[in-house]
């Protein structure tokens, strides 16, 4: 049996399947060797989130792990309001939509409708300038689906020698850059 893959490293991969192989190479070691500054904050935001500070309503899932046996997934929540199928994901900042974003939430709503419940509608929440960004899933569930398992399946399949194209805006930030032998250009 295929292990399961965390809901987390979908977004990471989309960013790049390297760094994320990268990222697993430290996995023994303290995150705060690999962290950098925005991922330590979007770290602290969730603090409260995985801590159930968010509300006392038993109407909202907080920080509940979720799973899916049919894409072979796991991960956490966030925030889900089960009276009125309102699926939250907050970050630190968003000033942009990324697939990996989408790609994220689809996976929680699909562990959810998996676990029973019926998810109406996503946001992305932005903590620092408060804005809220809705994200497609009711109505249009098979196109996420299927680009989910297209993801998953990339991710199953990756290997360091596959090809790949160079992003250099990326590469001058990335804290793998002295590992990676693509930043030898
Ligand atoms: S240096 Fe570039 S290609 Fe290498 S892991 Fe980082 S972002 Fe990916």
């Amino acid at each position: 049996m295929e292990s399961l893959i965390p809901i987390s490293e979908l977004n990471d991969f989309v960013f790049c399947p390297r760094s994320l192989y990268f990222h697993h190479l430290y996995g023994g070691y303290s995150t705060a060797l690999y962290h950098d500054t925005p991922q330590t904050k979007g770290n602290i935001a969730h603090e409260s989130i995985d801590e159930k500070k968010y509300s006392t309503s038993k109407k909202w899932l907080q920080g509940v792990e979720v799973s899916s046996e049919i894409l072979g997934i796991y991960g956490k929540i966030d925030l889900f309001n089960t009276e009125t199928g309102e699926l939250v994901e907050r970050k630190r900042k968003i000033v942009k939509v990324y697939d990996g974003y989408k790609l994220q939430v689809w996976a929680q709503a699909l562990c959810l409708q998996e676990m029973g419940y019926t998810v109406q509608n996503i946001f992305l929440h932005s903590l620092v300038d408060n804005k809220r960004y809705a994200v497609e899933f009711s109505g249009v569930e098979t196109h996420c689906n299927a680009s989910l398992q297209e993801q998953i399946q990339k991710m199953r399949s990756f290997s360091l020698d596959d090809g790949f194209s160079q992003n250099p805006e990326k590469c001058a930030h990335c804290i793998y850059a002295h590992l990676c032998d693509q930043t030898n250009f």
